[in-house]
């Protein structure tokens, strides 16, 4: 006998030859493993078949008879249909198969069979004919037993696949999980939560026998996905704090009260307390580790300089990365203003910099004085040493791939991290996705702001909406008007803009207007942003470049031309840009898609401010790897467990999984070994490899 293992090639099942096996993997099955998880699109249920007598005209049903005559009847080329009796106990009918002549050599008088198909009334003769979709032939009493009285899966296919294919080889690797799945879950654990052995929630899952049974099949199989990857992420975040001894920074608030006095606000009690937040984690000898949430225009910039500063005071330095050269930038110079006074050292590194300029960062940077570092991803480049950094920042880091925030972090020397993201993440995401983070959040706005009116309007309504920007401009405030280009390379999109540039141009022949995108050259784009930012361009048109960080507070209306092209999150960043100012500002998002769901999404967004809302929202209608990025944010792909609808068992599993690397962390006790196998040999598990 073959000595089968989980991650045995699915051929060696018997039945299955090459040629199947190749067709499989369309279907992602290469192994046993993965045909247990090849899960049901759909159930048939079989339990109750209707006889011939009971089928009803217009409905789709399935019957079970048995073949009593067939005709073939060749009626042009290209329409070939065969013609059966079809009889039971009740009755006969007619069943007829459209072009699929290979049946005539399998169906012959006195076959029992199974068809499935859409029951229509015969124009000529008044009796029933089933129109049949789908066939199985039932030879002996066992085929019968099986496939009749139960509920039946239903799998995706592929060409050359067939539904009873399918079904047999999960039905074979279902005969041996048995001795392949050992059910790692104390006794203890699955009764307090509800759950079933993980065979038989496989059985279950696959040929349910009622509805309680397969919910809490899908309960036990939805909360092990969950479950061992949790205890992955928990297990992961208590080696990191046993085993990264950070310098600890202990702030002198030297520079901090300095900085803090030259604002001419006071932080709110929410950055007060992430700011304690932060310094706790940087006082102690692990590296902290934390992200930092908070929504557009919260004001996490003045957290990411304190926490700098806290580097600074310890005569080490700190470096902030930021996703557009156009955010450095501005972070950049925000610094620059505020703290060089004070006799701190700023740099600012991009990708694309005057040679002259980059060497003479490079030498500040490399002479390892103690200095605030700002750039794009350039600065994990090789030739920048950051060895010298004890805390580093990373502003909008859902805008990074994991790969470019490990590099960074490698680079300094065991530094203090501090993630910052304004893309609200929905709970069950950041319980997946960064659950090895410590959280902060900031979840109040500095005070006086007003919220962002937004209007859903048409291309026809633009006189009336310049109407209100010429009044906006009399009073000295200013104006976005975001264009969208997909991929930046895009000539139409391009093109657009530019000609949008001169519609506006002519409509406000005594206002500067502006032009930005992203192909321009860096110093062509700062000069624009510091001709924004000082009033000397009252319009700003631009494609999304301006998307994220960029604060001018004087801007109070925007206008975002076919916004059905945005993603909600993206919207709701944009519009971030307005409402900085105690002044009532104004979003007009232009569509002239008239779908459902595209009024439906640009509504949500008129509707609410709250970056929260928006983010479940666009989560519930988009899913998740559209949001945020599957490969990313390295977001596990769970065979069956969905984040929106299985939030509940989310949390649960992260629950059990804390307390028992609390209760057990070396998982030492014999109730736990199993769980220590199943986590160290993870890949090989029936959990795992379909994570990451
Ligand atoms: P974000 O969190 O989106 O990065 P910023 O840090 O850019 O937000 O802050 C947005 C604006 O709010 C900036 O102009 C900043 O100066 C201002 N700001 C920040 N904190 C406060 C506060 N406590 N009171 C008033 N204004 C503040
Ligand atoms: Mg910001």
């Amino acid at each position: 006998m073959t000595n089968y293992k989980l991650n045995s090639p699915i051929q060696e099942l018997s039945g299955v030859g090459q040629a199947t096996a190749k067709l499989l993997t369309k279907l992602h099955i290469t192994t046993i493993k993965d045909a247990l998880m090849n899960f049901p699109r759909e159930y048939d249920d079989r339990r109750n078949l209707p006889t011939i007598s009971q089928l009803k005209q217009g409905h789709i049903q399935s019957v079970f008879a048995i073949i009593e005559r067939i005709t073939e009847k060749k009626i042009k080329k290209k329409a070939h249909i065969i013609e059966a009796i079809l009889v039971d106990k009740s009755g006969r009918t007619t069943a007829v198969w459209f072009n699929q002549a290979y049946l005539l050599k399998i169906l012959v008088p006195g076959q029992k069979v199974l068809v499935r198909g859409k029951i229509d009334r015969s124009l000529f003769s008044q009796t029933d004919i089933i129109q049949v979709q789908h066939t199985e032939l039932l030879r002996s009493s066992k085929e019968i037993k099986d496939n009749i009285g139960i509920i039946m899966p239903v799998y995706s296919l592929t060409a050359g696949v067939y539904q009873t294919q399918i079904r047999h080889i999960v039905r074979a690797a279902l005969k041996l999980s048995p001795s392949l799945i050992k059910d790692a879950l104390p006794e203890r654990l699955k009764r307090l939560f509800n759950l079933e052995s993980l065979n038989r929630s496989l059985i279950e899952i696959h040929y349910p026998k009622s509805v309680n049974g397969y919910k809490k099949a899908r309960h036990t199989i939805v909360f092990n996905e969950f479950f061992y990857y949790q205890l992955r992420l928990e297990s992961q975040r208590l080696e990191h704090q046993k085993h990264s001894t950070a310098i600890t920074l202990k702030p002198t608030y030297k520079l901090i009260n300095l900085y803090l006095n030259s604002l001419n606000y006071e932080l709110t009690t929410a950055q007060k307390r992430v700011v304690a937040e932060i310094i706790e984690d940087i006082t102690s000898r692990t590296a902290m580790n934390r992200l930092l949430q908070g929504d557009v225009g919260a004001g996490k910039t003045d957290v990411a300089i304190i926490s700098l500063l806290c580097a600074i005071e310890n005569n080490l330095s700190g470096a902030l990365m930021a996703p557009t050269e156009i955010l450095a930038t501005q972070h950049y110079f925000r610094i620059k203003n505020l703290l060089e006074r004070y006799g701190i050292n700023c740099c600012l590194l991009k990708g694309k910099m005057r040679k002259k300029e980059k060497e003479l960062m490079l030498e500040i940077i490399n002479s390892k004085e103690p200095c605030i570092i700002v750039g794009t991803h350039a600065l994990i480049e090789n030739y920048v040493d950051l060895s010298q950094c004890g805390l580093i920042v990373i502003d909008e880091q859902h805008r990074f791939g994991v790969i470019q925030r490990i590099r960074l972090q490698e680079k300094g020397c065991k530094p203090h991290c501090l993630f910052m993201t304004a893309t609200p993440i929905p709970r069950s995401f950041m319980l997946t996705c960064f659950g090895d983070l410590d959280k902060s959040i900031i979840d109040e706005l500095p005070p006086g702001r007003t919220p962002v009116k937004t209007v859903v309007s048409t291309q026809e309504y633009l006189p009336h909406i310049f109407q209100i920007c010429y009044q906006r401009l009399l009073e000295s405030e200013q104006i976005y008007i975001v264009y969208p280009l997909v991929e930046e390379s895009e000539k139409i999109d391009l093109q657009s803009v530019a000609e949008g540039v001169q519609t506006v141009s002519k409509c406000f022949p005594n206002h500067k207007v502006g032009f930005i995108h992203g192909r321009m050259k860096s110093n062509e784009k700062e000069g624009i942003m510091a001709d924004f930012k000082q009033n000397k361009i009252n319009i700003l048109v631009s494609t999304t470049v301006i998307e994220v960080g960029i604060d001018v507070p004087n801007a109070t209306m925007m206008i975002i031309q076919h916004a059905d092209r945005f993603g909600l999150s993206q919207l709701h960043q944009l519009r971030g840009r307005i409402g900085r100012g105690s002044k009532q500002s104004l979003c007009y998002l232009i569509t002239n898609v008239k779908s459902d769901l595209s009024s439906k999404r640009l509504n949500a967004i008129a509707s609410t401010t709250d970056g929260f809302k928006i983010a479940e929202y666009d989560l519930s209608i988009r899913g998740p790897g559209d949001i945020l990025g599957t490969k990313q944010t390295g977001m596990p792909n769970f065979k069956l467990a969905d984040l929106v609808q299985d939030e509940k068992t989310l949390v649960l599993a992260r629950k059990v999984a804390k307390q028992l690397l609390h209760d057990d962390p070396e998982l030492i006790t014999k109730d736990n070994q199993l769980i220590k196998q199943e986590l160290i040999k993870y890949e090989d598990s029936i959990i795992g490899k379909y994570l990451n």
